[in-house]
């Protein structure tokens, strides 16, 4: 697969799970990171796709997802954290990664998912002192 990386982004093995992506570059706090990109797919096909090993699919509003599996710019590799340094915003039907607070190069960039297809049960290693357990917030 031919991964088109947003600028600013790279990908390497994670210390939270598997590949996580990284900043190459400062983002300062509150600026806009990079768009999630990936297949635009309905919330049904969603979570049919949800049962795979690695899960990269997002929510845009409740009906319509993007799996960034496909056509995605290596934003899919962002982990999960209870303490992240991001935050995910949908505006108009895109989904924007902003910084939450100033970002340095070879930082791994983190949001709260605080809700996924994931089981409830699914367990959290993010390892931030206050690490609810959990991916989703339940
Ligand atoms: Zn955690």
């Amino acid at each position: 697969m031919n991964l088109k990386l947003a600028p600013g982004l790279s990908i390497r093995k994670s210390p939270i799970n598997g590949k996580g992506c990284f900043a190459t570059i400062r983002f300062h706090r509150g600026r806009k990171i990079a768009e999630y990109t990936g297949e635009r797919i309905s919330d049904l096909e969603a979570r049919r796709r949800a049962g795979r090993a690695k899960l990269r699919i997002c929510d845009i509003d409740g009906r319509w997802s993007l799996d960034g599996s496909r056509d995605g710019n290596g934003t899919h590799y962002i982990n999960h954290s209870c303490e992240p340094n991001a935050f995910m915003k949908t505006l108009y039907g895109h989904v924007l990664f902003f910084a939450l607070r100033d970002i340095r190069p070879d930082e791994e960039i983190t949001v709260d998912y605080e809700d996924t297809l994931h089981p409830d049960t699914k367990r959290c290693r993010c390892r931030a002192p206050n690490c609810r357990g959990t991916i989703n917030r339940v």
